[in-house]
């Protein structure tokens, strides 16, 4: 089976978020179980090229009226080839999102991808596109198998990462586009939504967790697409992320200070002093560490944190933050390191992974206070790293974190319901609670590590869904 993957973004090439570790482990764990995985991806300037080699001196896009001629480049270093599509004008922005023309640039990705795997020397079986910037494909795909018979048996997947990211514009730059005869299905509440275009074209559909799968079916959380969410239901399907354990594994991460394991944890004290003195904190070790890493955006609960603030410092803990975002939660994150800056640790900006490994390796315990999560993947690997999450239980944080009850000794985690300041803390408290009891605590750090959270049981269901999901009518 041939299925290659369509994606804004992808580690360790370019990323922003969760999609981009999502795209590269689910093509790894594709080609592993035996399918012909491969990912397509923008060449943007930040990606090193000195590991690529070209691939196609010539390929030829049709756009805007005439054959553009695109270079595409490919890596080997994911084992299943990743391709890169070469385009200055569109790519070389020193940032992956947020121009105005967006829906332009992507547009153009996913006609070169199409255009790409139309050279490859079989068809795909599966075109699976990713969140709104490949919706394009999903259209075009749809438009190009009734006639192509090298397309005629590629089913498409539209996968939701996120769907609040919709990709909307307006609706006049369909025409130059090149996307006219689709008008009707890009058209969402007067805009243009190229996610909404790409869930309507699609075969099938999936997102990132059984729970938010159901969640966006709902107006609350549906972000004006519910109605399509709850008539394409049958055919939405849940899967949930899983965590790369070539990448994420305390037992050989380069990037900590000290390796443990669940059997040996004795490591993480290391890790622990390690990243309290990168942090400029004062190495007590006794005090239990409170972590946080996310885009700073209203979604990841930044509100209920600045609202318990005061609450979390009387806790006792220190607080270490790594985000990028929004400005009014870097300026309370930085007015808050400046009235504590010897229990609250920030980093500003989008670290390398490095930082972002030793922060899971040396905190106590990851807050994640999300107002809504598709699936989250910092819960799972704080699970790996023996780090004790603390979620809200909305959407991917609720499939995967299991509430410890400590009659049963059960649970990797600590869950909360509520969207609010009080039930968050008083989560933090139960779990500091257990912190201080050193043998409960190794027990839910235990059960975190041992849980099955690997790639090849979320790959094995895409495959199911691969096989099971209608093709071309
Ligand atoms: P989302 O995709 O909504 O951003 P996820 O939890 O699915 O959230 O994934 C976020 C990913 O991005 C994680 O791998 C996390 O470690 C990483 N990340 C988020 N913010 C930063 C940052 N400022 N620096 C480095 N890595 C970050």
């Amino acid at each position: 089976m041939r299925v290659a993957i369509l994606s804004p973004e992808a580690v360790p090439f370019a990323k922003v978020g969760g999609l981009a570790d999502v795209s590269s482990a689910l093509t790894k764990a594709l080609h592993a179980e035996s399918v012909d995985s491969l990912l397509i991806l923008p060449l943007y300037d930040q990606i090193d090229r000195s590991g690529l080699k070209l691939f196609d001196d010539e390929l030829g896009a049709f756009w805007r009226g005439r054959a553009a001629r695109v270079r595409v480049w490919q890596s080997d270093e994911l084992v299943a080839p990743a391709y890169f599509v070469e385009a200055p004008r569109y790519f070389n922005r020193g940032k992956i999102y947020g121009d105005a023309d967006d829906h332009e640039r992507f547009a153009f990705f996913c006609r070169a991808a199409i255009a790409l795997a139309r050279k490859l020397d079989k068809p795909l079986d599966v075109l699976h596109c990713n969140d709104w910037q490949t919706g394009f494909a999903s259209v075009e795909m749809k438009r190009l198998r009734r006639h192509d018979q090298f397309f005629a048996p590629t089913k498409i997947l539209f996968s939701i990462h996120n769907l609040a990211y919709q990709g909307l514009f307006d609706p006049q730059d369909l025409w130059w586009l090149g996307f006219s005869d689709e008008k009707n299905v890009f058209m969402s509440n007067g805009a243009a939504s190229a996610l909404k275009a790409g869930a309507m074209s699609a075969d099938a559909l999936s997102t990132v967790s059984p729970r938010y799968a159901r969640e966006i079916q709902t107006p609350e959380q549906g972000y004006g697409l519910d109605w399509l969410m709850r008539a394409r239901s049958d055919r939405l399907a849940g899967i949930a992320n899983g965590v790369d354990y070539e990448v994420w594994n305390p037992e050989t991460d380069p990037h900590i200070a000290a390796n443990f394991s669940a059997d040996d944890l004795s490591g993480k004290l290391e890790c622990k002093l390690d990243l309290l003195r990168r942090f400029g904190l004062p190495q007590e070790p006794e005090r239990p560490i409170i972590a946080i890493i996310s885009r700073l955006v209203a979604q990841k609960g930044y509100d209920l944190i600045r609202d318990a603030a005061r609450g979390i410092l009387d806790t006792g803990a220190f607080f270490i933050a790594l985000g990028a975002g929004a400005k009014e939660y870097e300026d309370f994150l930085q007015s808050w390191h400046d009235v504590a800056p010897h229990r609250v640790g920030i980093y500003k900006g989008f670290a390398g992974e490095p930082l972002a490994h030793q922060i899971e390796a040396g905190a106590d315990l990851f807050l994640m206070p999300s107002l809504y999560e598709p699936c989250g993947l910092n819960q799972m690997y704080s699970m790996r790293y023996g780090t004790v999450p603390v979620v809200r239980a909305t959407g991917g944080l609720d499939d995967t974190v299991q509430n410890f009850d400590s009659t049963t000794g059960s649970g990797n985690g600590l869950k909360f319901g509520p969207y609010s300041a009080p039930a968050m803390l008083e989560k933090i408290r139960e779990g500091l609670y257990f912190y201080n009891q050193a043998e409960v605590w190794k027990t839910i750090q235990q059960n975190g590590m041992t849980t099955d959270i690997s790639w090849s049981a979320a790959a094995r269901k895409y495959i199911q869904l691969y096989n099971e999901m209608p093709g071309p009518q």
